[in-house]
Formats: structure tokens, sequence, C-alpha cells
């Protein structure tokens, strides 16, 4: 008889993948020219979460500021 076992698996390593870091901002959009300049002080950085931050808010942006 095996033992059973009784604890997960190896972990699993989550590539970061470059869509994390995806962004397009538009242009003429203020939140989104701040929101790039961010992201790209960001990457200058080598600050990955504030970079991802940045680009999952360049996505989320509704361009409020333009018609
Ligand atoms: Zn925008």
């Amino acid at each position: 008889m095996t033992a059973p076992q009784n604890f997960p698996g190896p972990p699993v390593d989550l590539p970061i993948d470059d869509w994390l870091y995806e962004a397009k901002p538009k242009a003429g959009c203020t939140a989104c020219s701040e929101l790039k300049a961010a992201l790209d002080r960001a990457a200058k950085q080598g600050d990955a979460t504030a970079r991802f931050e940045a680009a999952r808010n360049i996505r989320h942006c509704t361009h409020d500021a333009i018609e």
C-alpha cells in the first residue's frame, strides 16, 4: 500500500507573461498619459509590481477625459 499524497504537488511556477505589462494608452487621454509615464518610470526602475499595476490601470482606463 502506498501512502496517500497528502500534500500539494510541486509549486506551479507561473511565468510573468508579457501581456501583464502590455498597455495601449489612448492618445489624448490624460489618465493614460500619466499612467504611461508611471509605467515607463517603473520599467526603468525595475519595479515589476508598479509596472504591472500601471499597465493594468491603462487597460482598465475608461478614457473619460475624451469623447
Ligand atoms: Zn485612458
